[in-house]
C-alpha cells in the first residue's frame, strides 16, 4: 500500500508543490495549514511520515511536534522538520523533541524526497523490533499502535488505547481506578466523576474487544484487571 504523508505547512504554494511532486513520488498526501488540524489529521488518519513546518500561525511546529510526541497515537509517527536557515537553534529544540530529520528552506525536492525515503526505511527497521504483544485473539502492537481481535482491526481512541497499555503492561495485577486515572488523564476529579470516566471507558474498551473483553476483570469497589493466563 502507498505510504501515507501529512503535510503541515501554512503557505499553499508549497503545499501544492510538495503535493504535486509526493504523489509522482507514489505517495499519498495530505496536508493541514496550522497546528491544530496537524494534530487532529495526524491522530486519526495515521500517516506514515510528517512533513511539518516550523512556521506556522497560532501553535507553532515545535509545539505541534511537543504535542505529536506526547500523544501515544501519534508518539512513534516520523516527522521531518522544515526550518528556515535563521531557525537553527529551533531545529536542535526539534531534533532533541524527537523529530527525526529537518530540511532547511529553500530545499529542493530531490533532497526531501531522499530523507522521506530514509526516515521511513528507519521507521521500517524500529517496526521490526516492535513490541507485539498476543493475548489469545487479541494482538496489541505497542508501537505501532493497533489492536487487532482474530485479526480484525479494533479502532480505539487514545483514551482507550493508553487504557489497554496499561492493563497489559500489569497484566495479573490489579489497578485502582485512582492509579488508572493519574497515569492516563493526569488530572484530579471529584470521586463520582473519576470512578465514571474510568469506568466509561473500560465499557466502551470491553465493547471494542468484543470475546476478548472478558479479559478485562472488574475487581468490585476497587479498579481492574488484565487476565493474562486463558
Ligand atoms: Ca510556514
Amino acid at each position: 500500500m502507498k505510504e501515507k504523508i501529512l503535510i503541515v505547512e501554512d503557505e499553499k504554494d508549497i503545499v501544492k508543490m510538495l503535493e504535486y511532486n509526493l504523489k509522482k513520488e507514489g505517495f499519498r498526501t495530505l496536508s493541514a495549514q496550522d497546528g491544530e488540524d496537524a494534530l487532529d489529521y495526524a491522530s486519526r488518519e495515521h500517516p506514515d511520515l510528517i512533513i511539518l513546518d516550523l512556521m506556522l500561525p497560532g501553535m507553532d511546529g515545535l509545539e505541534v511536534c511537543k504535542a505529536l510526541k506526547k500523544e501515544t497515537r501519534t508518539a512513534s509517527t516520523p516527522i521531518i522538520m522544515l526550518t528556515a536557515k535563521t531557525q537553527e537553534s529551533d531545529k536542535v529544540v526539534g531534533l532533541e523533541l524527537g523529530a527525526d530529520d529537518y530540511v532547511t528552506k529553500p530545499f529542493s525536492v530531490r533532497e526531501l524526497t531522499a530523507r522521506i525515503k530514509a526516515v521511513l526505511r528507519r521507521a521500517k527497521e524500529k517496526d521490526k523490533t516492535a513490541e507485539i504483544l498476543k493475548l489469545g485473539d487479541l494482538i496489541v502492537d505497542l508501537s505501532r499502535i493497533t489492536v487487532s481481535v482474530k485479526d480484525k482491526p479494533v479502532e480505539l481512541t487514545a483514551k482507550e488505547f493508553e487504557l489497554l497499555k496499561t492493563l497489559i503492561k500489569a497484566r495479573g495485577r490489579v489497578l485502582s481506578r485512582d492509579y488508572l486515572l493519574d497515569t492516563i488523564w493526569g488530572f484530579d476529579h471529584a470521586i463520582d466523576i473519576q470512578t465514571r470516566t474510568v469506568d466509561v471507558h473500560i465499557r466502551t474498551l470491553r465493547k471494542k474487544l468484543k470475546g476478548e473483553s472478558r479479559r478485562i476483570v472488574t475487581v468490585k469497589n476497587y479498579g481492574y484487571k488484565l487476565e493474562h493466563e486463558d
